[in-house]
């Protein structure tokens, strides 16, 4: 089976493509290098030991989709391109609308047209918004107080999904609904390479601990959570990876629109990941008391026994591995894939 993993050269992409080869499909990487190099396929390509398809395209390009569908023949997509920076996208809504919304239209146009009718797409459990409680399953509600364009541009791909399979049920669709994403692959060659400040929690604690900033800003320690900082459900991009290739196995049996938490269930604060990293990597993170940062929310976790139900998928690897992981790549790759 023909793999088209668009985004494949970003974070979760080339974890993903990784475990894919070594479940022995075929990956054809498409990626407009918006954020990433070229330099995360060529680490992949050696841990896999074998040269990957890549090419060099935007999804909202026609023309340049249809040059990978007229070279491969590709069974199913697996969709992470996407821009995520969630502060850029308040700034910027209609760049975060076009390039995410406009680009997943005319991919689904173009796998349509091509006879290709299997997606997996990369949602966000921001979709959620603030959920009345804690764990959530798939069936809250979704759409009501997502608070920047980044979120609803996923709720929206979502809702546009939902519609091309009530028109066509051939279609075989996948919502994957990440929590948050960190940790590394186990060499620590391929990692998260954030190209300006980082805006999430672990790449910027991991900068902090190399020495790249100096402390953290801990936003807000007055929410209704144990020690007063945000809560949330870290899962290690491996794991994550891993549920895609599951989803991928699947996908062909499914018959509605399998729309899945990928999380581990468990909660953490900010303060407790300071504390995990500190004991992974033996460096001290000065942090700071700051105000809440605008649009977050206390508390979010994921209730994952659907995913194990439908995938047989459930997170094996625990806050220390993501930390470990986390330290190994950075403190080896300080500047990223920019050497
Ligand atoms: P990333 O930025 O590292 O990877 C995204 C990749 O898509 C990059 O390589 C980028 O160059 C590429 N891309 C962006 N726009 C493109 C376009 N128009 N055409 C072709 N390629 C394009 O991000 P990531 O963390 O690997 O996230 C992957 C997906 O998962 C994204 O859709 C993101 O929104 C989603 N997601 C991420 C998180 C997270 O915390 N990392 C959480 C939930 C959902
Ligand atoms: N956070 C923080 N300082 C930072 C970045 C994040 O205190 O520099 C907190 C943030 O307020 C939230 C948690 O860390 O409670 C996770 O934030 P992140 O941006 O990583 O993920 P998301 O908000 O998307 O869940």
């Amino acid at each position: 089976m023909n793999i088209l993993v668009t985004g494949g050269a970003g974070y979760i992409g080339s974890h993903t493509c990784i475990l894919l080869i070594e479940a022995g499909y075929s990956i054809v990487v498409f990626d407009n290098f918006s954020n990433s190099s070229i330099e995360s396929i060529k680490r992949v390509e050696k841990i896999v030991n074998q040269s990957i398809p890549v090419v060099e395209g935007d999804i909202r390009s026609t023309k340049d989709l249809e040059k990978v569908f007229n070279e491969y023949k590709i069974d199913a997509v697996i969709h992470f391109a996407g821009l995520k920076a969630v502060g850029e996208s308040v700034d910027k809504p209609l760049k975060y609308y076009d390039n995410n919304v406009t680009g997943t239209i005319n991919l689904c146009e173009v796998m349509s047209k091509y006879g290709c009718k299997s997606i997996v797409f990369s949602s966000s459990a921001t979709v959620y918004g603030n959920p009345a409680s804690n764990p959530i399953t798939e069936y809250f509600p979704v759409g009501q107080g997502i608070t920047n364009p980044y979120g609803r541009s996923k709720y929206i791909i979502e809702e546009i999904l939902r519609d091309v399979f009530i028109s066509d049920n051939s279609w075989k669709i996948v919502l994957l609904r990440y929590f948050n994403p960190v940790g590394a692959y186990k060499s620590g060659t391929i990692g998260e390479d954030p190209s300006d400040i980082p805006n999430n929690l672990m790449p910027f604690i991991s900068q902090t601990a190399v020495g790249k900033r100096e402390y953290l800003n801990v936003f807000g320690d007055d929410y209704d959570t144990p020690d007063g900082t945000g809560v949330r459900d870290y899962i290690h991009v491996m794991d994550l990876a891993d549920g895609h290739v599951k989803a991928i196995d699947k996908i062909k049996s499914f018959d509605k629109v399998m729309t899945i938490n990928l999380g581990t269930g468990n909660g953490y604060s900010v303060l407790d990941m300071v504390k995990a990293f500190e004991k992974a990597s033996g460096k001290k993170i000065p942090y700071k008391i700051a105000p809440r940062r605008d649009g977050d929310i206390a508390m979010c976790y994921a209730n994952p026994s659907y995913a194990k139900e439908v995938l047989d998928w459930s997170a094996t690897r625990g806050l220390d591995e993501m930390c470990e992981d986390s330290w190994r790549w950075q403190s080896q790759n300080p500047n990223g894939y920019r050497g």
